[in-house]
């Protein structure tokens, strides 16, 4: 399966990555989230254990489990720790560590070497017994909420090392050592793979969408922070002069209990205009999502938070131009100008999105910059290279 790379990113990078590995064979390798699907997290985990598998080292992937209580606190402390507002749930400490302890008690941890993703399965250091823990946080943690960041922080403090997406986010109030490992996107999956143009139509059509006819998608959680509400103001601003579609497709994520009452929030922003689709798919529909990324004429992510946005480089893979919110990890794949624009505000969006719809040559000279952008930055192959090379550095 691996070699299958070798097409894409050549075979010199294929050997650094088994070489790499060669030093962790036999050895027992974690990781731990929230959700089994939906989010990013998920995605780069259902990609990077097989790899990983394959290359010999014994990886497993385990899920921590809450009650709505629990996951409301832990996307409040998501939310405080991005936008720097703390509005927790009451008792939102005590809801965390009672639910750290629960599986902190039920999980098998004895592993060598533990990849912790984001904050909330963190307190589980808690119930180290052996191996070596590393922190890796796939959010925006530049600017948090102080309570909720100190808070997490004497957890964080105890890990071998911590692992962040962009360097903004690096934080000097850690000890730790930190590495900078972006995200990344797999090329080979049925959600980033080549698919026929008639697929993508048929696809389209079913949703009741006009291929023939400039269509605006955002792909994303419905999630304030992806900013659905200054999509759909971006959408009817360039309505006024193109006759334009669009397609927000999210779908939900079992650790994300707001996505009902922003989708709710987003229904009624859309009113009762007929060209807008909001779809909430099953989780896993990956064929469609490459099909609504392909069938664009604009990509968008207006996020206002971001820790990466894998729905990026999905996009820019895919050779489509980008408008992407000016945040977080968005400016690591967008290079303004290049492969996409960055923006600010519904109203900046608005102005490219026109630009982009009724300039061809322009979408498609940013989407060949695009996609090899992503070849060199962002394939999965290198975000398993840099994991084994901190797996393998903290073993010393
Ligand atoms: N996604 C999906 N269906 C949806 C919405 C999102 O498959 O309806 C996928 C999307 O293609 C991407 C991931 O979920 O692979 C979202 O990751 P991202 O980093 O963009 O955002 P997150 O949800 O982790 O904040």
């Amino acid at each position: 399966m691996i070699e299958r790379f070798a097409e894409i990113i050549g075979e010199n990078e294929l050997d650094s990555i088994y070489k790499i590995a060669e030093k962790l064979k036999g050895m027992s390798v974690l990781h731990v989230n929230s959700t089994p699907a939906g989010g990013g997290v998920a995605e780069i985990l259902s990609k990077l254990v097989p790899l990983m598998r394959e290359l010999g080292i014994n990886t497993d992937w385990k899920v921590i489990r809450g009650d709505t209580e629990f996951f409301k606190v832990t996307k409040s402390f998501h939310n405080s720790l991005q936008n720097g507002i703390g509005e927790l749930p009451q008792g939102a400490f005590e809801t965390y560590k009672k639910w750290q302890e629960i599986n902190g008690n039920e999980l098998d941890l004895d592993y060598d070497i533990i990849f912790i993703h984001d904050p909330q399965p963190a307190g589980l250091i808690n119930f180290k017994r052996k191996g070596k823990w590393i922190w890796r946080c796939h959010i925006d943690i530049s600017n948090p909420y102080e309570p909720v960041w100190n808070f997490l922080r004497e957890y964080i403090q105890k890990y071998e090392s911590v692992i962040v997406s962009s360097a903004v986010f690096a934080r000097d109030d850690l000890k730790n050592p930190q590495y900078i490992i972006p995200p990344s996107i797999d090329p080979l999956s049925i959600k980033n793979r080549d698919i026929p143009d008639i697929t993508v139509k048929r696809i389209l059509y079913k949703f009741d969408l006009d291929p023939e006819r400039p269509i605006i998608t955002q792909i994303s959680r419905f999630d304030r922070a992806k900013d659905p509400l200054g999509v759909i103001r971006a959408y009817k601003l360039v309505k006024k002069h193109s006759d334009v579609q669009l397609a927000y497709v999210g779908s939900p994520a079992s650790d994300d209990p707001e996505g009902e009452e922003v989708y709710k929030e987003t229904v009624q922003a859309a009113g009762n205009d007929k060209d807008i689709k909001l779809l909430v798919l099953p989780p896993n529909s990956d064929l469609e999502v490459n099909a609504f990324q392909r069938g664009a004429t604009v990509v968008m992510q207006k996020s206002i938070k971001e820790g990466f946005g894998l729905t990026v480089s999905e996009a820019l893979w895919k050779k489509k131009a980008v408008i992407g919110g000016n945040t977080g990890g968005i400016p690591l794949q967008i290079i303004h100008g290049i492969n996409g624009y960055l923006v600010n505000t519904p109203e900046e969006a608005a102005h490219y999105a026109l630009y982009l719809i009724r300039q061809k040559s322009i979408r498609e000279k940013l989407g060949e910059a695009g996609r090899e952008h992503v070849r060199r930055n962002f394939l999965i192959t290198r975000e398993l290279r840099d994991y084994l090379m901190v797996a393998a550095l903290s073993l010393g």
